[in-house]
């Protein structure tokens, strides 16, 4: 899969995605990091990409022609291909696993990052396929969403990560959150390891770990409940568990 940034800080980008396990899907290509500064696409002395916002108002806003440009020729690098272009925004929709999923499928993806105000709002509507916020707060760029993006949708590209089955049994796998994980030693600062993981029972071992994964949904991202794939004994162990915290 390849990912294209439109920036004006790509190094940012580069020097990050460059490391761990992205740093090592791009050698051994299973994904493509491709930064492409914004500002190479300016057309006056002192590359100047942004302008002052027309009715008044604080900060600078980002121009609609460099933009576009920096759009056409990553479109012209891939065959004139025309990708989904995501916008990182606070306005757009909350980015998901879900989300990384899907857009896991996509040949290439374009990732707009703005700065300042913002940009155009003419480039946007012109190129812009998604809006897509990574939370309710507000950033000085799009550069670390971009990243978050990446990474996250990097580990769904077959092949990132060595074991495919890490990226499957996870938090949000199925709308449950993961649970707990021990490793060496089996004592520490006086607690032990549960008894359960010790045995080398498998099937007592995924009873375990489904059971708190369901407590653990249940304390602390109830809300991720109403989506799960939940069977009958699920339900009935949920009941039990809730029961039990009604009588602490
Ligand atoms: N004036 C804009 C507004 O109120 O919607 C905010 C601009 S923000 C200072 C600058 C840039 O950072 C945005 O254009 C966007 O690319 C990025 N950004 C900031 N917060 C973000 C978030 N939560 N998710 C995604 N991108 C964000």
């Amino acid at each position: 899969m390849n990912f294209h940034v439109m920036t004006l800080f790509p190094e940012m980008i580069e020097r990050a995605m460059g490391e761990s396990i992205t740093g090592r899907a791009i050698k051994a290509g299973h994904i493509s990091v491709n930064a492409v500064n914004i500002r190479d696409f300016a057309n006056n002395k002192h590359n100047r990409v942004d302008d002052y916002p027309y009715g008044g108002g604080a900060g600078m806003v980002m121009q609609a022609e460099p933009v576009y440009q920096c759009y056409e020729s990553i479109c012209r690098s891939i065959g004139n291909s025309r990708p989904r272009v995501v916008f990182m925004t606070p306005q757009g929709r909350t980015f998901n696993q879900q989300m990384a999923e899907e857009l896991s499928r996509e040949e290439d993806l374009i990732l707009l990052c703005g700065h300042y105000e913002g940009i155009d709002e003419r480039v946007l509507n012109r190129i812009v396929t998604d809006n897509v916020s990574i939370g309710d707060y507000v950033l000085t760029g799009g550069e670390l969403p971009a990243m978050v993006m990446i990474d996250a949708i990097s580990r769904k590209v077959s092949g990132v990560l060595g074991n495919d089955d890490s990226s499957e049994i996870e938090t949000f796998y199925d709308n449950l959150l993961e649970y707990p994980q021990y490793t060496r030693p089996e004592v520490f600062d006086g607690e032990r390891v549960p008894d359960v993981l010790m045995s080398g029972h498998h099937a007592n071992i995924d009873k375990w770990r489904r059971e708190k994964s369901l407590e653990r949904t249940y304390d602390f991202r109830p809300d991720l409940l109403e989506n799960a794939n939940l069977t009958d004994k699920d339900l009935a162990y949920l009941e039990k568990y809730a029961r039990s915290k009604e009588n602490n």
